[in-house]
């Protein structure tokens, strides 16, 4: 009974405050589904099972390229390709995150030093990762290892890791910006946008959402909040990225917006190393 009062309260602590929750069945069954996931990212981290995938970054106006987003992938021999969304946040409860999120710079530098030097890279950061000092140290690694220059690195954040990390996140970001590594805010406007970080933390760059990517045809309010963001870009000399372009009228729209890059399955769709470096080689400058 103790035990399943505490998948209740499990259950109620992941649906958020204030909420009660009675226990039923399908949390126990769930929470094995979750056992055997941990199991399973422990044995493919053991194992060197994860991958990168690649996706292509293009300026907005003349449509060169610019870079590509490293994104993790988890390819698991039962359930296929599980996506980061369910995997990054079970790495970030049990810790693997941080010998996870160290490969992916070191991987992404390796595979950054072989495009034509133009071309950037672009590696997610968890909160977490913010947590101790060694974000800077791991950083500079990736990049000695690999002899990538720091002005063709970048790394995204979430609104959510100034929120939760501030004053040691605020020291990282100096010393990243020091160094001539961009950081990027990802997914912005869709956490709890304050304003204030774009010009007090060392900010290089916004990544437009595509919630309001998506919307920018249909739906007036869309094509609002991305004016305003893409203003607020170009008033504080940022660049910006739109996310999520997955159609010409949405290429078009946030091109003629203002947005200096464009990244989306229209353009091109993350792929393995190996695509990446095709295609960083048929475009070199
Ligand atoms: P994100 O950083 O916002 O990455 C963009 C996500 O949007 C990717 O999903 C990408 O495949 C997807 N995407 C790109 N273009 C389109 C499009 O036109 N339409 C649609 N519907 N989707 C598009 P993915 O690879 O599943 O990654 C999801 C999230 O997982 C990422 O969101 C990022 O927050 C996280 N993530 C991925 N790799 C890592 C990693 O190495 N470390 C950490 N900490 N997080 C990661
Ligand atoms: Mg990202
Ligand atoms: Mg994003």
């Amino acid at each position: 009974m103790l035990h399943n009062a505490d998948l209740a309260l499990y259950r109620a602590k992941g649906d958020g405050r204030g909420v009660a929750r009675a226990f039923a069945e399908e949390m126990e069954a769930s929470a094995r589904a979750r056992r055997t996931l941990e199991a399973d990212l422990h044995a493919a981290w053991r194992e060197r099972r994860f991958t990168l995938a690649y996706q292509p970054i293009f300026e907005a106006t003349g449509g060169r390229l610019a870079g590509f987003e490293a994104l993790a992938r988890w390819p698991h021999p039962e359930r296929g390709l599980v996506p980061p969304d369910v995997f990054i946040p079970i790495t970030e409860e049990t810790g693997l995150i941080l010998p996870l999120g160290a490969w992916v710079l070191r991987e992404a530098c390796h595979a950054a030093a072989g495009w034509p030097p133009h071309l950037f890279v672009s590696v997610n950061l968890s909160p977490l990762q913010f947590r101790g000092a060694q974000t800077h140290q791991q950083v500079r690694a990736a990049l000695e290892e690999s002899g990538l220059a720091p002005q063709r690195l970048e790394l995204e954040i979430t609104e959510s890791t100034l929120l939760k990390q501030g004053p040691t996140v605020r020291g990282t970001l100096e010393q990243l910006a020091a160094e001539g590594i961009t950081v990027a805010l990802d997914d912005f406007g869709t956490g709890y946008s304050s304003l204030a970080y774009l010009h007090t933390l060392n900010i290089g760059r916004i990544k437009v959402d595509r919630s309001f990517v998506d919307g920018v045809t249909r739906c007036p309010e869309s094509l609002a909040i991305v004016r305003a963001i893409v203003g607020l870009a170009r008033t504080l000399s940022l660049r910006c990225t739109a996310e999520g372009i997955e159609t010409e009228a949405q290429r078009r729209i946030l091109a003629e917006e203002g947005c200096t890059h464009l990244q989306g399955f229209f353009l091109g769709r993350p792929g393995t190393a190996e695509a990446a470096l095709a295609l960083a080689r048929s475009t070199a400058a």
